[in-house]
């Protein structure tokens, strides 16, 4: 099973991987973390050259490509294998995260940066996706409040930014109803974890 994380800058997203793990463990079922861009050399190198601060001239069309790069590789390299012998992986974002980001938030239009990814990916989609949906304001604050996270280029975008690719976040959750699942990540972590947890259950049963 195929499980991925979807959210804005400082929705928690790396916090709950790590509560979507244990629940795993507990269950004995075998897994693997990993998070995108990057999770292999490959794709981490592909990462370093989107988010440099200093790349403030980066075209969209470019960025786009460059993370649905960095997705074929990452997951012809380790999604992929790990899938085929039967071990669950969770990912740190996916496609959802290009739609938001460079489909509605960067204007290129869900539609074409889906068509892009497909390519990239030969259709495979997440199993379940969580989409950890918090008002930006809310998200920021958490980040700038958490000490020693890598700065990029995303941090230097303007609130309105945040606020789009939150509507992004939301227009492709309709798209996919089945597919995602819509968390309030206001509340505390345990509050958030439990949600989760009840629907994570609910989805491998
Ligand atoms: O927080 P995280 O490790 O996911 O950071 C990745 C960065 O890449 C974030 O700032 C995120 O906004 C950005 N990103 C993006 N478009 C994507 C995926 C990630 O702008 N498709
Ligand atoms: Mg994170």
């Amino acid at each position: 099973m195929f499980i991925t994380l979807e959210g804005g800058e400082g929705s928690g997203k790396t916090t709950m991987i790590g509560e979507l793990a244990t629940i795993l463990e507990e269950q004995g079922i075998p897994y693997i973390t990993t998070r995108e861009p990057g999770g292999i050399e490959i794709a981490e190198k592909i990462r370093a050259v989107i988010l440099d601060p200093q790349h403030t001239a980066m075209d969209p069309r470019t960025e786009a490509l460059l993370y649905a790069a960095a997705r074929r590789q990452h997951l012809a390299e380790k999604v992929e294998p790990a899938l085929a012998e039967g071990t669950f992986v969770i990912c740190d974002r996916f496609i959802d995260s290009s739609l938001a980001y460079q489909g509605y938030a960067r204007g290129l239009g869900i539609e074409e940066v889906l068509s892009i990814n497909l390519f990239a990916t030969q259709g495979r989609m997440p199993d379940i996706t969580f989409y950890m949906d918090i008002e930006p304001r809310l998200g920021l604050a958490r980040i700038s409040a958490t000490q020693g996270r890598e700065v990029n280029r995303l941090d230097l975008e303007k609130l309105s930014f945040h606020e789009q690719v939150r509507q992004g976040y939301q227009q492709v959750a309709a798209m996919y109803p089945e597919r995602i699942q819509v968390i309030d990540a206001s509340g505390s972590k345990r509050e958030v974890a439990d949600i989760m947890k009840a629907q994570l259950l609910r989805g491998i049963e």
